[in-house]
């Protein structure tokens, strides 16, 4: 059989036996259960650098993302898989502490953005700026893990509610952990979904914000060129 054609084969059955899904069982070996680790900072560097091109020229510049901080979100938005650490510390798959547990949660990056406020003045940011922008970096990690089709659910609502949640569109494949398992031809299959789905649609919001900020500036100074004109002599 052409490698191709086994590729697809394998694909199907995982697919197929993926029917099981509703019940959140997992299938998959138990560490092949995260979205890629290079995607998740898509989101943090579509909002960063989609703020600041639309600021560019703005009177609101304050609210920008500073270099630091952007870096620091997409830090934020890969930290919540440092729970697989609890594979090695003998924590059970099912635990709200296990993998996406609790560092997965709404509560968990709200306390991490609301902690990191105590540096705004290092990170070049208003402590408002620092919070928003760590705890939503965070937080879309949960929101992309809760959109695989495969895993658990994601604790969003611990430790309040420790159900595994699932959004209701799940088109991510999950990405095998290790970069031994990942270099495979499932590994590239993931990314390249990734890459259509997440990367491409960051990009698109940066441009379109670039493009935004520059329409006003140029509505900005347009307005500002007319009102001297017309002003008094
Ligand atoms: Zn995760």
């Amino acid at each position: 059989m052409k490698p191709e054609l086994r590729f697809i084969v394998n694909l199907r059955w995982f697919l197929s036996s993926y029917d099981g899904l509703k019940t959140d069982f997992p299938i998959l070996p138990k560490r092949d259960l995260m979205s890629t680790v290079f995607t998740h900072p898509a989101i943090p560097l579509a909002i960063g650098l989609g703020i600041n091109a639309g600021l560019l020229s703005s009177k609101s510049r304050s609210s920008t993302v500073p270099f630091r901080l952007l870096l620091l979100g997409c830090l934020f938005s890969v930290l919540p898989d440092l729970d697989v650490i609890g594979f090695e510390l003998g924590v059970s798959y099912w635990s709200s502490y296990g993998h996406r547990g609790f560092t997965h949660s709404i509560f968990f990056a709200i306390v991490c953005g609301l902690t990191m406020m105590h540096w705004s003045q290092w990170l070049g940011a208003s402590k408002k700026t620092v919070f928003l922008f760590l705890s939503i970096s965070m937080m879309s990690h949960g929101f992309l893990d809760s959109m695989t089709y495969g895993g658990l659910g994601v604790a969003f609502f611990w430790p309040f509610d420790t159900t595994g949640e699932f959004m209701q569109w799940r088109p991510l494949p999950v990405s095998p952990i290790g970069i031994d398992r990942f270099f495979n031809r499932w590994g590239a299959y993931v990314i390249k979904t990734e890459f259509r789905l997440i990367w491409i649609p960051a990009m698109a919001v940066v441009i379109v914000a670039t493009f935004a900020g520059w329409l006003f500036a140029v509505i900005r100074k347009f307005r500002k060129t007319r009102s001297s004109q017309s002003g008094p002599h």
